[in-house]
């Protein structure tokens, strides 16, 4: 399986980065080593001192799909879940500065931390799911899907024109803002609505 994660696809995050908002959906892959599941801590690693949550919802994809119509986009997913895009902060910005892949600052083991997934048919209303991220106790990030600048089905649609998407295959959708560094010690939770989905430690 793979993992897409999409960039930039809330605007107050991409004014945040100080990136432009994108005209169309910018992404990138982790490698299936970046899972981390059933709320295992996730290992501060040596090669960055600014390590960054990024809380977005991931779609679980369910069947083999390639050149997907977007209007078609939704059978190829029953599941949301929750998990956090680990960002090297420090190893991207110097990526970013000489134009280099982004790969070592977000596709390091452990860098993709999954939580529980909800079935969509749960979901009142895709387009208004509120979403957010609590570092100990205090919530740092919150988003909705009303403020998605690419939908799910957009994306699903974009993604498939380049990659065949497999079953198992997770798409991160973006982070809202908020963005920020983590710490040894760290307890992060991370919600759907009022359910709690992902919740492990920094070591
Ligand atoms: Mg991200």
């Amino acid at each position: 399986m793979k993992i897409i994660c999409i960039g930039r696809n809330y605007s107050e995050h991409a004014k945040e980065m100080n990136a432009p908002v994108p005209t169309e959906p910018v992404f990138f892959l982790k490698p299936d080593t970046a899972i981390i599941k059933d709320n295992q801590p996730f290992y501060y690693p040596d090669f960055s001192k600014d390590i960054h949550h990024e809380v977005e919802l991931v779609i679980k994809i369910n069947k083999p799909g390639k050149n997907i119509d977007k209007k078609f986009a939704k059978k190829y997913y029953d599941e949301i879940g929750i998990g956090i895009d680990f960002t090297a902060r420090d190893l991207q910005a110097k990526c970013k500065e000489k134009g280099l892949p982004w790969e070592k600052a977000k596709a390091f083991d452990g860098s993709a931390p999954i939580g529980r997934f909800i079935d969509k048919k749960k979901i009142e209303d895709i387009n208004n799911i509120n979403f957010s991220l609590s570092v100990n106790g205090n919530i740092v990030q919150e988003g909705s899907t009303k403020d998605l600048l690419f939908t799910f089905d957009e994306v699903i649609s974009y993604v498939s024109n380049f990659f065949t998407l497999k079953t198992g295959d997770l798409i991160y959708t973006g982070t809202p803002k908020g963005v920020g560094p983590v710490k040894i010690g760290d307890k992060l939770e991370a919600y759907i609505e009022n359910e709690n989905l992902l919740a492990f430690e920094i070591k």
